[in-house]
């Protein structure tokens, strides 16, 4: 059952997005139980990306931007036998890298990024790849996301807000927002920092067999009574404006997904803009 908050205090935000008031300590004890129903279901998750190393786990995580992990591990085993290093991925011919990767979408924006973060890898981290995040967010086609899930590889504690964990957080009632770098750090205040990586990871095989977009199993749920969106069939009244702007927008010709630019790349090039 989600227990409501004795307490108002620290509650304005959720109250103003329409999430049920809830203290800070009950919203802790809730998402700290969450972590352990989640733990017990998924005790080995790991990275779906196939990688041997941190450098290709970042290439891996580049090509997954607006791609399926499935697709991205079709096209890695061939690629990572002809490019090994950055310098082969800095070196190579740009139409041939990008005839490589095609099948993940936005191949020339990933090759670019790709060849960008390979130089800077080789030109300011002798060809190595940074264990920082404020490090990483500087390579081309790297935000957040994707440098959470490199730190993951070296023992960094982060929290991935993909499309998943961003869905699962909000419909859990752990954020009130939808911008993910704010999902990240309301994850950050009540996820224990130990569970932060593998939480995340957790979130994303839930979010998949059970917590689907379009068709959570709520009654099946083995989260329905921590979750405040159960009685809602997974669509609370706090995530309505988003999906009655999406359906506006899909009304007046809204673009596919496959049209748009991933997130992470376009970021990596607006940089390069200046802004
Ligand atoms: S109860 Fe429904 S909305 Fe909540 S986590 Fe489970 S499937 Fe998702």
């Amino acid at each position: 059952m989600v227990k409501r908050a004795t307490s108002r205090r620290g509650t304005a935000g959720r109250d103003a997005a329409g999430l049920p008031p809830e203290s800070p300590a009950v919203l802790a004890r809730r998402a700290r139980t969450i972590v352990q129903r989640l733990a017990r279901r998924y005790p080995h998750a790991a990275i779906p990306l196939r990688h041997a190393s941190p450098f290709q786990l970042l290439i891996a995580t580049i090509l997954s931007a607006q791609s399926t992990d499935a697709q991205v591990n079709k096209v890695t085993p061939a690629l990572f036998q002809r490019y090994r290093t950055p310098a082969d991925f800095a070196g190579a011919s740009r139409e041939e890298l990008e005839r490589a990767i095609h099948s993940t979408g936005f191949f020339r924006a990933k090759t670019r990024a790709i060849q960008n973060a390979s130089r800077m890898l080789l030109e300011q981290y002798g060809g190595e790849v940074p264990r920082t995040l404020e490090e990483l967010v500087r390579l081309d086609g790297v935000g957040r996301k994707t440098a959470n899930v490199v730190l993951s590889v070296f023992g960094v504690p982060g929290i991935v807000v993909d499309t998943h964990v961003r869905r699962l957080a909000r419909r859990l009632g752990l954020t009130a927002h939808d911008d993910p770098d704010k999902i990240e750090q309301d994850l950050m205040a009540v996820i224990p920092k130990a569970e932060w990586s593998r939480f995340s990871l957790r979130l994303i095989y839930f979010g998949r067999e059970v917590c689907d977009a379009r068709r959570p199993q709520c009654p099946s749920c083995p989260l329905r009574d921590l979750c405040p969106s159960a009685r809602y069939g997974g669509f609370p009244p706090w995530m309505a404006p988003r999906r009655a702007g999406r359906i506006g927008r899909a009304g007046r010709g809204h673009r596919p997904r496959s049209a748009r630019r991933p997130r992470a790349v376009a970021s990596g090039s607006a940089r390069r803009r200046g802004r």
